[in-house]
């Protein structure tokens, strides 16, 4: 397949314009020829119509007047006047007209070639019957017309009582060519062609002309498409003329808000690392310049600030790690190494690596576990984002105070809530501690030796398990976070909807003076 694929010739890519121009002429020369063939017929047919109808007339007359004239029964004398009107007749419509006496004779010819031979065409012998019949040939170019001629005496038919019966005696028949007319539809049918060749140019002019105008709305939106390529996230897009445009227009603008929120958070992310790192690198300066100011300083002097120095270097290396962990998340959240993990055994590990921190204000560590469970986590990972929280209920906890950690499932989910009986987190700052550096309380969390990023990197794990996290929270009386993840990974959902999902929410970086 792929390489069927791979083989296939692969066609350039059409202009747009270069279509419209050929669907306009090939629609509108379509349009022209069946005009122009429909206009040549119908002409040809009303012209042979015409004719016929003429020569039928012309017939009629003359066999009124034959009959009249009794001009069959008195074949030797002839009439003169008569005969002069059948020649003009004839040379009127070009054509030829013979008259047949009752025994097939022809007894005038207005060629004067015919006289006295027989004539037995079908055409004469239905006239006989008493029929008007016209006949001819559009190939052979002409039209023929036999028309009876009727005896001067009318007898009563004893069957029928009112209509008159009477005798054919003769047949008028008139042959005319008709190459005249058949000259006249081909004249038509040049005029139509030279007419339809110079339509054709006009809408080729025409069909270039709104090509173009159709096509440069598109023109225009790539034209600032382009320019948001090169750089110029400036640009507003607006292009109503049809909806589509209307939409696309809508669709780039928000694109190119979304690309200028993440710019300018891009900035405000880097400013605030730059910041982060600066400050335990200013501090040991400070440390190191005042040490060195001070003339044979004690050696216990000298301790106290190398200390400080380290636990600055400590700092900077917390921060350093942080920071990669939240980068490693982004890129490494496709291979989460998920697997069966016994909650309620993971949670004790934590609590017990975190006893240590916690008796050091006398602060209370619990955990509950309602219902055992294993969840499909990612150990390491989901370990760091219950420890921040655990941490943090420390740290930011009063003396003698506790902290719980409940577990808990039902049949979808598993439920971790970590509660606190420390500071609290104001309510209108309870979203924003999940934002990259945002401390509450900046001194206590440098005190403490927080980041500001412990939220964000739990935030994330949480989301990369599909999972969900709830902060409630007065100040003065404590915390509860609470996450919820569910027990098996769907494979469906993936590390895009993650970061969908964070995207939505708007997380943007924030900072904190
Ligand atoms: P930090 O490294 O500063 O602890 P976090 O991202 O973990 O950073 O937390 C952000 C801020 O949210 C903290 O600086 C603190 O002000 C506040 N905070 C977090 N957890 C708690 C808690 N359990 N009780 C009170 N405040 C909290």
């Amino acid at each position: 397949m792929g390489k069927k694929e791979n083989g296939a010739r692969r066609l350039p890519p059409l202009k747009l314009s270069s279509v419209l121009i050929g669907c306009f002429l090939a629609f509108g020369i379509l349009a022209l020829l069946i005009e122009g063939i429909a206009l040549t017929n119908t002409f040809r047919r009303m012209t042979a119509e015409s004719r016929r109808t003429e020569i039928q007339n012309r017939g009629q007359i003359l066999s009124t007047k034959l009959t009249r004239a009794g001009y069959l029964k008195n074949t030797a004398e002839g009439n003169s006047s008569l005969d002069a009107e059948m020649d003009t007749v004839a040379e009127a419509f070009n054509g030829r007209i013979l008259l047949i006496d009752g025994s097939y004779r022809v007894v005038r010819d207005s060629f004067g070639i015919a006289k006295g031979r027989y004539d037995i065409a079908p055409e004469v012998i239905r006239a006989f019957r008493g029929e008007n019949v016209s006949g001819g040939s559009q190939s052979r170019q002409y039209l023929i017309q036999a028309t009876p001629v009727y005896d001067t005496v009318v007898v009563r038919d004893s069957a029928d009582s009112g209509s008159p019966a009477r005798t054919v005696e003769g047949v008028l028949l008139f042959i005319c060519s008709t190459e005249a007319q058949n000259s006249e539809v081909s004249q038509l049918y040049t005029s139509i062609w030279i007419l339809s060749a110079i339509l054709i140019v006009l809408m080729a002019g025409l069909s270039i002309f709104l090509a173009h105008r159709i096509v440069k709305p598109f023109q225009d939106l790539l034209a600032a498409m382009n320019k948001v390529a090169g750089g110029d996230l400036s640009v507003n897009v607006e292009q109503n003329t049809y909806v589509i445009t209307k939409r696309i227009s809508r669709a780039l603008n928000a694109a190119l808000q979304k690309l200028k929120s993440a710019d300018q958070s891009r900035d405000e992310f880097v400013s605030n690392v730059s910041h982060e790192l600066k400050t335990p690198i200013t501090s040991i300066r400070v440390l190191a310049d005042s040490i060195m100011s001070v003339e044979n300083a004690p050696v216990e002097l000298y301790k106290d600030f190398m200390n400080d120095i380290s636990q600055e270097i400590d700092r900077e290396a917390k921060i350093i790690d942080d920071l990669l962990s939240l980068v490693r998340m982004d890129r490494t959240a496709a291979q989460l190494n998920r697997k069966p993990t016994d909650m309620h055994e993971m949670l004790e590990s934590i609590l017990k690596r975190l006893r240590p921190l916690a008796r050091v204000n006398n602060i209370e560590l619990t955990l509950e576990t309602v219902r055992e469970v294993k969840a499909d986590v990612d150990e390491t990972k989901f370990s760091m984002a219950v420890m921040n929280l655990v941490e943090n209920g420390i740290k930011y906890n009063v003396k003698d105070g506790w902290v719980k950690v409940t577990l808990d499932a039902d049949h979808q989910f598993c439920y971790i809530k970590v509660e606190d009986s420390g500071i609290g987190i104001p309510e209108d700052q309870q979203e924003a501690v999940f934002d990259r550096f945002y401390r509450v309380d900046k001194a206590r969390s440098r005190e403490t030796g927080g980041t500001g990023l412990g939220l964000t990197i739990t935030k994330e794990i949480v989301l990369l398990h599909q999972g969900i996290i709830r902060l409630s929270s007065k100040e003065g009386e404590g915390s509860q976070f609470l996450i919820r993840i569910p027990l098996i990974y769907a494979a469906n959902s993936t590390r895009t909807d993650a970061a969908e999902k964070r995207k939505s929410e708007g997380t943007q970086e924030r900072t904190q003076q």
